[in-house]
């Protein structure tokens, strides 16, 4: 090969890998960008920082590649519904990209031990029984796990969930635990196609942590207020929220109804 045919070998290769680029600044890296902006907008339009919010990404049903795609956009925090499901992506990420894994589902007692070993947070807190089982798990690896306790506001269809008026049930109930911390709550609110339809809702927890704080002062550790979704974080962020979970908006439909 000549030497302008090897600069022009290496200018179509170039190219390729700019074409390839420009299709991997795929839909979920232009997805993440506008969820940033969008969250960014709505702290502001109330006053608040973006910084206090932190976007979870549910990637609940999408293989580790779409995983990889929102890593490369800089998402180091993912959220995952099912223990086993998220279990055969955790371990095809390398420990030195520091990503933090979060179970936002209902977690089952018997999976109470390896949602230990996988996990950085629990959303999903709803009883003490498993919560005992966590505790014990998280003796055995040494570890302290933080854990949200999930709330079943009014109304919702959710199966999972404290009723309200049990929340200082749990609450003191988990607080006994010495190897797992509460750190807020979190709920799911019922689903509306006006997202301020949502925000009574989002109230009712923000107001509900503030109760608990008040009567237990530090009950509630970091105080985080894991709520809404991609069709109501807007919502949710004027109402306090410190974690939106972000599915739909950033990696597209889901395969299966999670
Ligand atoms: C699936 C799921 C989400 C994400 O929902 P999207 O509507 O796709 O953003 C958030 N939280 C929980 C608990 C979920 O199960």
């Amino acid at each position: 090969m000549s030497g302008r045919q090897q600069k022009n070998v290496k200018a179509i290769i170039l190219v390729y890998i700019e074409l390839k680029k420009g299709s991997q600044v795929n839909s979920t890296a232009l997805n993440i960008r506008r969820i940033q902006e969008r969250i960014a907008i709505a702290a502001e339009n109330c006053g608040r920082s973006a910084e206090e919010i932190t976007l979870l990404a549910v990637s609940k049903s999408f293989p580790k590649e779409s995983i990889a795609q929102a890593v490369d956009s800089g998402v180091r925090k993912f959220g995952e519904n099912r223990v086993q499901e998220a279990e055969g992506k955790i371990l095809q990420f390398d420990k030195s990209l520091h990503l933090e894994w979060h179970l936002i589902g209902h977690l089952q007692s018997n999976k109470a031990r390896r949602a230990a070993e996988l996990f950085d947070l629990i959303h999903s807190m709803d009883n003490a029984e498993t919560a005992g089982k966590l505790d014990q798990a998280c003796k055995d690896l040494g570890k302290i796990l933080p854990v949200l306790l999930q709330v079943k506001l009014g109304g919702e269809e959710t199966k999972s969930g404290a009723d309200s008026h049990n929340v200082h049930e749990l609450c003191e109930a988990v607080s006994n635990y010495k190897n797992i911390r509460i750190d807020g709550l979190m709920a799911i609110p019922p689903f509306f196609d006006n997202q301020n339809d949502a925000r009574p809702y989002f109230a009712q927890l923000r107001e509900l942590g503030e109760k608990l704080e008040s009567e237990q002062p530090g009950c509630l550790g970091r105080r985080h207020l894991s709520m809404g979704m991609s069709h109501d974080f807007e919502a949710a962020i004027r109402e306090g929220a410190t974690i939106v979970r972000i599915g739909t908006a950033i990696f597209g439909a889901r395969q299966y109804d999670g």
